[in-house]
């Protein structure tokens, strides 16, 4: 016997925003997949499944406001760096469903503004929040830092370890994935870049 189901099609651009999650047709989509994977949805350890299922997706997507102020005035004489790294967040693969887990770093020259140091946190958890890719994750983070400090000096590393990657097809357990993002002014300014690789670099974090 066959299921067919039916897959909508994805919205057009991948970066739309997403829309409210409907909780009650997640909780019906989850009981028809395990019917359709074979399970008996009445036996009492799958009996509420579909919520909690249902409930994690909410939980998942729901979206914060959009990220507005917390910057701060700052001119210095100087050269300057900031540096965050060691940022744990999971994420979760939209070509598999699957989540995986990512390290962040982040690191600008701010431009006579610099950036919350929490607010670089929340940046990196709303955008992980969503289903992602690591790569377009690493240049979501880096476009909103320069978006809110106006600096162009602006880099995002971020390590991962995907599940579609260790419990299905190749099974590379431990394999780690490594996302560079910079700013395409800073591409051309190998100076530049390498000083905020070493900026993140002193936060120990893995990049
Ligand atoms: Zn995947």
């Amino acid at each position: 016997m066959s299921h067919t189901l039916t897959v909508p099609a994805p919205p057009a651009p991948s970066q739309a925003a997403a829309g409210p999650v409907d909780t009650a047709a997640v909780e019906d989509c989850v009981r028809q997949l395990l019917r359709a994977l074979g399970q008996d949805t009445d036996r009492p350890g799958l009996l509420e499944t579909p919520a909690r299922v249902a409930r994690f997706w909410a939980e998942f997507l729901g979206h914060e406001p959009g990220s507005t102020g917390t910057v701060f005035e700052h001119t210095v004489q100087g050269e300057d760096c900031v540096a965050v790294g060691g940022i744990r967040t999971a994420s979760m693969c939209e070509h598999h469903l699957l989540p995986f887990t990512v390290e962040v770093s982040v690191a600008y020259r701010p431009d006579g503004q610099v950036l919350g140091l929490s607010k670089i946190v929340r940046i990196v958890e709303q955008h992980a929040h969503a289903l992602q890719l690591q790569e377009r994750l690493t240049a979501q983070v880096a476009e909103e830092v320069a978006r809110l400090t106006g600096s162009q000096a602006v880099a995002v590393w971020a390590v991962g370890e995907h599940q579609c990657m260790t419990v299905r097809g190749v099974r590379a357990h431990g394999a780690r994935t490594a996302t560079e993002y910079l700013l395409p002014a800073l591409a051309c300014d190998a100076l530049l870049t390498e000083r905020l690789r070493r900026a993140a670099a002193m936060t120990g974090a893995s990049r």
